[in-house]
């Protein structure tokens, strides 16, 4: 007999895999118990990416992951719904519209943690009352809220998080879920097979953008983190500060629209190894690490909504009269700043949509601190580019620069250009590759801004002098 509803409702949102997708695998859990039906829906609201200043390369990643998806969800038997809003406000109403045509009463999905996104899925929760809404944590290893200090608080400081996370960790939150089982093949009323016919994925659309060097499929992520943690992962310790060298996962675009969990990428690299990971080489040590950075942003997110709303985590660097120079701006924008690993930099941002997390640090603290130039811009300029925007992470990345956030750096250290490029790009690979115009100037030549052989190679003067930069900053922060 014809399917006439579909009660279990999996709401997609950055999660889009079927391993170790808590919402999916409870939906079909509770289906088998009451013998239900199950659909997947993804709501594209791109008015309110772009408020959210959302790359294309980012959103053509989200349409291909969610091209994928479908296939995988149809091998299950899940049928997969794609509803159009414009904005994170007309969510509620498309939602009831749907949960009313299927007659769904329960809607699964896995919490995401922006001040936005609280709001939207806040007022879902109070139009549609009778639906039961089921919550969990699937971008994260543990639930924000549930990692504080001894005094009850959220961590503002990395290191004791990072402890705690090791601590509290359970073996149990580490095991990936696998994918469900198929469903039985069922058809659907007529009434249904209208509603999915309306609201195909070909109601998405995106500007093409060639994201062809990223994963954006669940098997090619699962194949790239194997790949990294057989090959790189050991290494990574030495290797992770070279932008020439392939020395981190390049993983992030994959874990941020959701192909991979954080439990995926914790399972792969200790294999099995219960917390808290004795006997692990250096590298993966340090890459766990950097995965608890990326839980630190989200748990600070959650604790500290505030910084969702432009405003600066340290209250008193709001008093830190940031400039607001347009042509300067455009000159570390396009690469033109006379700091060749600074521009170079920029250079790879604005071709592949990806930046060397070294270069991140570099060119955010250059803009910040030696152009005392508003970090929004930066943040926001950043997004706009990125193929693995992630408002944590970019926003955490950028207040850490700018000595306005959590565990910041100082306002009085300094990353230098000069010193950077010496230390971590000597013989000026990573340079001469993204600036083609120094291929031929010798490599010491490339760690000093401002030289003859550089400008005679068309390259521009240094945009600022480094020394009254610094001295700008410090005062701008004294007050
Ligand atoms: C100014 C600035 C802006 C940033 N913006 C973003 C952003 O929009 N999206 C984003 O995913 N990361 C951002 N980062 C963090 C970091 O640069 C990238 O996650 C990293 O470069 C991605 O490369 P990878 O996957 O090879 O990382 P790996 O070195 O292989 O690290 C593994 C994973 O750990 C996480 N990670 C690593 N470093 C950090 C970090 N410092 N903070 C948070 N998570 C981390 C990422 O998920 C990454 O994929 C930013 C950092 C800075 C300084």
């Amino acid at each position: 007999m014809a399917v006439q509803s579909i009660d279990h409702l999996v709401w997609f949102r950055n999660d889009l895999r079927v391993h170790d997708n808590q919402a999916l695998v409870a939906a079909c859990k509770n289906a088998a118990m009451d013998g239900g039906s199950v659909a997947g829906v993804f709501i594209v609201a791109k008015g309110q990416w772009q408020q959210h200043h959302l790359s294309r390369g980012r959103m053509q990643l989200t349409h291909e992951a969610l091209r994928c998806l479908s296939i995988s969800l149809k091998a299950l038997h899940v049928p997969l719904i794609v509803l159009v809003v414009d904005i994170f406000k007309q969510v509620p109403e498309k939602l009831q519209g749907l949960a009313n045509q299927l007659a769904a009463q329960h809607i699964y999905f896995n919490h995401e943690y922006g001040v936005d996104e609280a709001h939207r899925d806040e007022a879902v929760r109070q139009l549609l009352p009778s639906q039961n809404m089921h919550g969990y944590h699937g971008s994260v290893l543990l639930k924000p809220g549930t990692v504080r200090t001894l005094q009850g608080q959220i961590y503002k400081v990395f290191t004791p998080f990072r402890n705690r996370v090791l601590d509290t960790l359970d073996y149990q939150d580490m095991l990936p879920l696998p994918k469900p089982k198929a469903r039985a093949p069922q058809s659907f009323s007529a009434a249904i097979e209208q509603v999915l016919e309306q609201n195909s994925l070909e109601l998405f659309q995106v500007t093409p953008v060639d994201i062809s060097n990223w994963a954006s499929n669940e098997a090619t992520a699962l194949s790239s983190l194997s790949d990294f943690v057989s090959e790189r992962v050991d290494a990574y310790r030495d290797t992770r500060d070279f932008p020439a060298i392939e020395g981190t996962s390049k993983l992030s675009a994959a874990m941020n629209v959701g192909l991979l969990s954080p439990r995926q990428c914790l399972q792969a690299a200790t294999q099995g190894m219960p917390p808290p990971f004795d006997g692990i080489s250096d590298g993966i040590r340090t890459w766990i690490g950097e995965l608890i950075w990326r839980e630190f942003y989200l748990h600070v997110v959650w604790g500290f909504p505030k910084i969702c709303k432009g405003l600066a985590f340290k209250e008193d660097t709001e008093n830190v009269p940031w400039r607001h120079n347009s042509e300067e701006f455009e000159r570390w924008k396009n690469g033109t700043t006379g700091f060749p690993m600074v521009d170079a930099a920029m250079n790879q941002l604005n071709a592949t949509g990806w930046m060397h997390n070294r270069l991140r640090m570099l060119t955010a603290t250059f803009l910040s601190k030696h152009l005392l130039i508003d970090w929004r811009w930066g943040e926001r300029y950043f997004m706009s580019q990125l193929i693995d925007g992630h408002f944590a992470s970019n926003n955490g990345g950028w207040q850490w620069a700018a000595s306005t956030g959590t565990d910041a750096a100082p306002y009085f250290r300094f990353l230098s250009p000069t010193r950077q490029s010496q230390r971590f790009d000597a013989q000026g690979v990573f340079i001469k590759h993204w600036i083609p115009a120094l291929a031929d100037v010798p490599s010491k030549v490339l760690h000093k801004p401002g030289h003859q052989q550089l400008l005679d190679a068309g390259y521009p003067e240094p945009m600022v002098d480094l020394a009254e930069a610094r001295e700008r900053c410090l005062a701008a922060f004294r007050g």
